[in-house]
């Protein structure tokens, strides 16, 4: 099978649908309305959207797969035509998680670009374990439920972290050993 164009990955990549739960008036967004959902969503938290953070941003979103500081540095890098810092760029990065435009996939130990950056959710990720690629579905239930169980267990402040590895749909469907 021929991989598709690049772009068109991209977009195929960010219209799996969502399983929504809650009555808000949710968005997933991708290209360059990803990119003005992303700055609005930084100046709302009272940040500037500097030419360095959209570049930032702009590399995260258009990355297949999650992508480190160091893949970032380097991809914004080659775009500026010189060095950049994989420092500043985790710096961003970390501003980024706070402000809910990006997310981080932990048994990736690395991010994405968050496709509804004005609407808060506690993401579940399905990991491709054969191609790397990361989706991601939201379902309020389900995590509410994930909450509700630990707040009763006596923790405060919780982040459920959810994340399912598998074979995405492209890397086909072999038979799992049952
Ligand atoms: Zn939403
Ligand atoms: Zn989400
Ligand atoms: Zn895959």
């Amino acid at each position: 099978m021929t991989d598709p164009a690049p772009d068109l990955r991209f977009w195929a990549r960010r219209f799996i649908s969502p399983v929504m739960a809650g009555h808000h008036n949710h968005h997933d967004f991708a290209g360059a309305l990803l990119v003005d959902a992303a700055r609005d969503a930084l100046q709302t938290a009272g940040e500037q959207w500097t030419e360095m953070r959209s570049d930032v941003f702009e590399a995260l979103a258009a990355h297949e797969k999650p992508a480190s500081a160091y893949d970032i540095a380097e991809s914004v890098g080659a775009r500026r035509g010189k060095r950049v810092a994989a420092n500043s760029v985790y710096r961003i990065l970390d501003l980024f998680v706070r402000t809910n435009l990006a997310r981080r996939v932990e048994s990736a130990n690395a991010y994405v670009a968050n496709s509804h950056p004005g609407c808060h959710h506690d993401c579940i990720f399905l990991i491709c374990d054969a191609c790397g690629e990361a989706t991601h579905i939201d379902d309020d239930t389900l995590t509410g439920a994930l909450r509700d169980a630990a707040h009763r267990a006596g923790f405060a402040a919780v982040r459920p972290v959810v994340e399912i590895r598998g074979r995405c749909g492209a890397c086909g469907t072999e038979a799992d050993p049952a």
